[in-house]
């Protein structure tokens, strides 16, 4: 591992002085549980590491604008505890997944939404594009966790957050921050440039080796997730794990339902770890409104959410995996699932 400076800082304007120097050449340590690895194995080489933990107005869940606010900070199992995250049952199905007490008492979603990908080829130096004497090294070789969907262009890893289906199919915003600079008279003044993003428009697909895997800028991190209010929607996120403990999730699928008499009047669906960022289902769900919600109509919402999937060499096995994802996952929404196993 390279040396690199540590900072603790306690407030947001300090966070930001010191994300903000060396350049930008920054990194944010959140639980730690991820970033440690990418520092070990030398993937991200940071001037300073910037700690954030104990920057306390980034920690914990309060009510907000008609919805919930949650901490970057905010660990999971202080989510999973909390009294208001009872009515966001897709957020908790995927701590319900999350089988490691390590992860879940010191890992955040904030952590989760901006966690780099798990792509070997990434995670041993290749790049997230993952090229090799201008050969992508994904396309040829061992691709079976890869992308099924947007694999078009030269980026074939998968998204690896766990949260952001779900998060994204509640219509959840993030609160950005970064610090600006303006000289007005001769005297520098710094001040916090503030945004409320919808987190469906966070993530990217990157075209080249130096772009990110999110809208995020040198020096810019998340302080914030706001969830609009649950009010009756039905949520739920379908995992499908290999393992009984650390793991990450081959497919994955998560939905918010509105319904009216059983009837759908309002979807969305988000699958996730099958590309480049997580990928909305619009036709999907545009078609399940005005249906009910059967076994048979939620296997076909899955074949047609996965209508467009190129698989790659190996991972073909993986269009069948998100199908079904998808349909336990609207089943599961419902309380239909054990009905139908
Ligand atoms: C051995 C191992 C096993 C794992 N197993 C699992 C598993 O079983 N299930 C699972 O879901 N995940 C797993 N993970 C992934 C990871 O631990 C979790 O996703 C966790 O939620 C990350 O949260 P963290 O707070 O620890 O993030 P950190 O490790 O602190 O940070 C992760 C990334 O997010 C960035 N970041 C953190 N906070 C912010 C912020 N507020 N704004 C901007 N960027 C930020 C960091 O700079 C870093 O790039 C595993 C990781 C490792 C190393």
């Amino acid at each position: 591992m390279r040396s690199f400076e540590y900072a603790r800082p306690e407030t947001e304007a300090e966070a930001l002085e010191l994300l903000s120097e060396h350049g930008g050449n920054t990194a944010v340590l959140a639980g730690g549980t991820d970033l440690m690895n990418l520092l070990k194995r030398d993937v991200i080489q940071p001037a300073r590491v910037v700690d954030i933990k104990s920057v306390s107005s980034w920690r914990g869940i309060k009510p907000h604008d008609g919805g919930v606010m949650i901490g970057a900070n905010t660990t999971l199992d202080e989510i999973n505890e909390h009294a208001i995250a009872a009515d966001y049952r897709s957020l908790i199905d995927v701590i319900d997944g999350i089988r490691a007490i390590q992860i879940t008492a010191n890992g955040t979603l904030a952590g989760d939404l901006c966690q780099l990908p798990h792509c070997w080829y990434f995670r041993n130096g290749y790049g997230l594009l993952a090229m090799k004497d201008g050969e992508s090294l994904v396309a040829t070789g061992d691709n079976r966790y890869h992308a099924i969907l947007g694999n078009s262009g030269p980026a074939k890893f998968v998204s690896a957050s766990r949260f952001a289906p779900p998060a994204i199919a509640w219509n959840a915003k993030v609160r950005l921050v970064t610090q600006t600079r303006s000289v007005s008279e001769g005297v520098e003044a710094m001040s916090v440039k503030e945004e409320w993003l919808p987190l469906e428009y966070f993530f990217l697909t990157p075209k080249t080796n130096s772009q990110g895997v999110t809208v995020l800028k040198p020096g810019q991190l998340i302080t914030h997730l706001w969830l609009p209010a649950a009010s009756d929607t039905r949520s739920a996120t379908y995992e499908v794990l290999e393992l009984n403990g650390l793991d990450q999730p081959q497919a994955s699928a998560a939905c918010c339902l509105g319904l009216d008499g059983g009837i759908v009047r309002q979807a969305k669906i988000v699958l996730g770890h099958v590309a480049p960022t997580p990928w909305i289902a619009h036709e999907a769900a545009k078609w399940l409104v005005g249906q009910q919600i059967t076994s048979d109509i939620a296997e076909t919402a899955g074949r047609m959410a996965l209508a467009k999937a190129t698989p790659l060499s190996h991972n073909d096995y993986k269009v069948q995996m998100a199908q079904t994802a998808v349909k336990r996952a609207l089943l599961k929404a419902t309380n239909q699932l054990h009905e139908t196993l």
